[in-house]
């Protein structure tokens, strides 16, 4: 019985606790449960048996008194990235591994004030650098498909791959996750899941650690459209301790969600038709693109003509800020220190042990692009073309709403096939970074599964603060999709051999 609670999406389950179908306690249950028995995916950082049980008590009471929340009951898991109260929090690097946060993040405040169930801390790329969770201190985690294809150690992308292998293995009703440079939505895409990556500034970035600040959003990854609409109201928001949130209303996602899309005008980039593109992939937007027209959209194509240029300026800019951010980890301030003879040592003893080779490579990149030397060169040029891309998007949405593109450039790989160059590996966000550099929110829907069995999703951007207009588009990709459902084709199940 209790593996069959897990067959509710989020909205389900919302209903099924409001109409005492189900029961707070017992949902927790089969939640901690499952997080327990998928150990192998190595999702999982740090389960909170207890504290869960606490909050589902108290929700308990909540249902009964009528004083429940908008996501009262509902177990959901964190990217350890989000610091959180009293809960060791390490952004999967080794120099964090004894931080328990004296805080909270705004996020994970939200979420807890809405009556969320909080499960535990999920794994991750060490500092959100990777595109496919290899890169974390406390080993890499899988994607439950996987299991489905034989191939036990398929990658879930990254750097969000805690977040997604837990909630495609159903042992998160809904996970948060940040995106940096697509590190929700290539997760999302990679494990079959919805993942938006909403407009810069319209989530609060407070008590998240810290990758490129000028580009770093968080959001969720859930298993609908309806279910990302509905934690994406309760993260949004103007928030005062953030510089760059922004005050400004957050409307009803959920009431526009089924509205008409007739006569909405979506956008190719033809700059997007890659010569590498995988056949099943660019087979699968030409029919999303039908799905659109069919419900009225009207489809064309148009240009993003520095779109080539998005990858390098990203490689610039994003090691650039992580260089400054990550300073302050030199075990005087913060961080597992390693003692040296002197000071000078202290640091470099600190920071050799505790950061992996991936952060080490982008600090060095990051500190040699800010040098009297390259600054002007790299740093100043990077950021001009990066007002281009955006000029980009500006143009184009004169004449369109939407913009379709697929979320990737394949389906997920194993980790034994997985790029060692990383070089290649950079070239996995080539679909993605247009939106960070731009500050646009960014949505990736689960369209379909390739020949072998595997997930892959399409991407829609929308102009600055139009996630309604994203979400109501995405829900009618849903609706024509016909993904699988999570819970009948089994993952959560299955056991590699
Ligand atoms: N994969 C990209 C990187 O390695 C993006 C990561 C992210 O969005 N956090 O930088």
């Amino acid at each position: 019985m209790s593996k069959e609670l897990l067959k509710f999406t989020l909205s389900e389950a919302k209903e099924a606790l409001k109409t005492k179908q189900i029961s707070p306690v017992e949902l927790t249950e089969a939640y901690l449960k499952q997080a327990e028995d998928i150990r192998d995916l190595n999702s999982y950082l740090e389960i909170c048996h207890e504290s869960a049980r606490e909050s589902a008590r108290k929700s308990e009471k909540k249902y009964a008194n009528g004083t429940a929340r908008a996501l009262e009951g509902l177990p959901i898991a964190h990217k350890d990235i989000f610091c959180t109260k009293g809960i060791r929090t390490t952004s999967c690097s080794r120099i964090l591994s004894n931080f328990v946060p004296p805080y909270e993040s705004t996020v994970s405040q939200k979420l807890k004030d809405a009556g969320t169930v909080m499960l535990g801390k999920l794994n991750m790329d060490e500092f959100a650098m990777g595109s496919a969770n290899l890169t974390s201190y406390y080993k890499p985690c899988y994607n439950p498909w996987g299991y489905k294809i034989g191939e036990k150690h398929l990658i879930p992308g990254g750097s969000s791959g805690g977040s997604a292998g837990a909630v495609a293995a159903l042992a998160a009703l809904a996970a948060t996750g940040t995106d940096t440079g697509g590190s929700i939505r290539q997760p999302a895409a990679f494990c079959g899941l919805v993942g938006i990556k909403p407009t810069y500034g319209r989530c609060s970035r407070f008590g998240i650690m810290a990758f490129a600040s000028s580009l770093d959003q968080p959001g969720p990854l859930t298993r609908t459209v309806k279910d990302a609409a509905m934690i994406l109201q309760n993260i949004a928001g103007y928030d005062p301790k953030e510089s760059t949130s922004i005050d400004k209303p957050v409307p009803n996602y959920l009431s526009t969600l089924n509205d008409s899309i007739k006569g909405k005008r979506v956008g190719i980039p033809k700059e997007y038709n890659l010569p590498g593109l995988d056949k099943e992939v660019n087979a699968l937007w030409k029919k999303t693109q039908k799905w659109l027209e069919e419900e009225g959209a009207i489809v064309e194509e148009i240009s993003l003509p520095h779109t080539a240029y998005a990858l390098p300026v990203y490689y610039i800019v994003s090691p650039a800020e992580a260089s400054s951010n990550l300073a302050r980890y030199d075990g005087v301030r913060y961080g597992r220190r390693v003692e040296g003879k002197t000071l000078d040592e202290l640091y470099e003893l600190t920071r050799e042990e505790g950061f992996g080779e991936e952060v080490q490579r982008r600090i060095l990149m990051g500190t040699h692009i800010l040098s009297a030397g390259s600054y002007d060169e790299y740093y100043i040029q990077a950021l001009k073309v990066r007002r281009m891309i955006y000029q980009d998007f500006e143009k184009a949405f004169e004449k369109i709403d939407m913009i379709l593109t697929p979320s990737t450039t394949s389906a997920a790989f194993t980790q034994e096939k997985a790029p060692t160059d990383p070089l290649q590996m950079y070239l996995n966000d080539i679909y993605t970074v247009t939106a960070n550099l731009a500050g646009l929110p960014g949505i990736s829907v689960p369209v379909g599964l390739t020949s072998q069995g595997l997930p892959l999703g399409m991407q829609l951007v929308a102009p600055a603060f139009e996630e309604s207009s994203l979400l109501n588009m995405a829900q009618h990709i849903e609706n024509k999709a016909g993904f699988p459902n999570l819970y009948e084709a089994g993952l959560w199940n299955l056991r590699a051999n």
